[in-house]
């Protein structure tokens, strides 16, 4: 069988009106990709049987693997399980053994089982039941000669283990090639796309650079494709890698999934060092990313919003004639704000972020978007100050991130200096 091109249909009203993006369309194009088959089409439909049933048609009549998402819950929106009768002349059939998985779901919670829930019992005939274990409604796989149709429920945290665990072995073993395409992301904070793309320009002079640059707020992701077989795979990661980590040196703080915030909380950790946050333009935003980290209580102690300027002066002692003096968006107001919060928690470090987040409240000598992020240890305090163009959200994101991108240059004993 040729299973090399495949079309993904994503079916739900909700992606037509806007309101839903189509992440499971999203996974599934890069995983397919990754083992070698081409996807050659992505539609979306909503939930009529008709148009789902057209699609359907058109999509087994083009593509060897047609992977359907959603639509496949009790509710009468749903039409996914008609349609795929409907497509494959098959009539629905009760599966006695979906029912009584679905049955013993709802025993175990406790709760009478609901007339329509039993609806996901009715399957094509002929169609291979794939059990979902986060859910009700199982997967669908049927194979057609040299086509394979597979329906997946629309809730990625079913859909995605389904795929992958039940799914792409089925596929891995259709195409059958040997050959992988994979993918690592080394992630950059502390230098522009620009700079990063200067450091690396020997790398992109080639004439199949695996290597593409995407920027984030405030940070860029340097991401390597490479293929071939499983091994060759693994050592073009490898020494690519070492290539890029040569020329970026510690700007490069993550692999993959990795987010600053962790690799900040694995430094603390490993250095045995404790942190608290006073944050007033961030509004906490700081603090959520830290323990957004499990485990983070191990050296997060406390975070504290002062957003006003009473706030500054009652939880952090900061002196209210310095505010007066010199504002409250100023280095002075920043470490202040980070001595008061170590001194009150009796953490190894402070960290204090004061700035205007926009869009009002800007002058000509402190616009829209300039922050002072301190930070105090038992030697003293150091700051830095930025000046963001970004909307509010932006600028507040931002914040957090230069404010954590500090921390880690700290730990790793490279001093910023304003
Ligand atoms: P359910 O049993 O929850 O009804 P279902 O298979 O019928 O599952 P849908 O009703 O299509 O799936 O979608 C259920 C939810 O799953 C959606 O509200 C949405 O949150 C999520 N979802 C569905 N399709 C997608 C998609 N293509 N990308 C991302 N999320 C999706
Ligand atoms: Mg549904």
């Amino acid at each position: 069988m040729n299973a090399k091109n495949a079309e993904i249909v994503s079916i739900g009203t909700e992606l037509l009106q806007g309101v839903l993006v189509d992440t499971n369309g999203l996974f599934l194009a890069e995983v397919l990709h990754g083992i070698g088959i081409e996807v050659s089409y992505r539609t979306a439909v909503g939930d009529d049987r008709q148009r789902i049933h057209q699609v359907l048609r058109q999509a087994l009549d083009r593509a060897a693997v047609v992977v359907v998402i959603g639509g496949l819950g009790p509710t009468e929106d749903d039409r996914t399980r008609d349609a795929l009768g409907d497509v494959s002349g098959r009539p629905l059939i009760l599966h006695g053994e979906t029912l009584e998985r679905i049955e013993e779901r709802f025993a175990r919670r406790g709760v009478p089982i609901p007339e329509l829930v039993k609806r996901q019992a009715w399957i094509p005939e002929g169609f291979v039941v794939l059990p979902n274990r986060h859910g009700t409604a199982p997967g669908l796989l049927w194979e057609d000669g040299q086509r394979l149709l597979v329906a997946l429920p629309g809730p990625p945290r079913e859909m995605r283990p389904l795929f992958t665990e039940q799914v792409l072995p089925v596929l891995l073993e259709r195409v059958g090639s040997g050959q992988q395409i994979q993918t690592r992301t080394l992630k950059v904070c502390g230098l522009f796309e620009a700079q990063v793309e200067e450091r690396i320009s020997d790398l992109l002079h080639t004439d199949h650079p695996p290597i593409g640059l995407l920027a984030h707020p405030g940070e860029v992701h340097v991401r390597m494709t490479v293929s071939g077989t499983q091994e060759e795979v693994q050592i073009q990661l490898e020494e690519w890698e070492k290539k890029l980590r040569d020329r970026l040196g510690d700007a490069v703080f993550g692999v993959d999934e990795e987010r600053l915030e962790e690799a900040v909380g694995h430094l603390l950790r490993l250095q045995g060092k404790t942190v608290a946050v006073a944050e007033s333009c961030t509004g906490g935003l700081i603090v959520h990313r830290i323990t957004n980290v499990p485990g983070s209580s191990d050296y997060f102690e406390r975070g504290i919003v002062s957003y006003s300027n009473h706030a500054k002066e009652d939880l952090l002692q900061v002196p209210s004639p310095l505010i007066e003096r010199h504002g409250a968006v100023s280095p002075e107001v920043a470490v202040a704000m980070a001595a008061g919060v170590r001194s009150l928690a009796r953490t190894d470090l402070g960290v204090g972020v004061t700035g205007i987040a926009g869009p009002g409240g800007g002058t000509e000598a402190k616009p829209v978007g300039l922050t002072y992020i301190a930070l105090a240890d038992a030697q003293g305090e150091e700051w830095c100050e930025h000046r963001f163009q970004y909307d509010r959200e932006g600028n507040k994101l931002w914040g957090s991130q230069m404010t954590l991108e500090m921390l880690r240059r700290y730990l790793l004993k490279i001093r910023v200096v304003a």
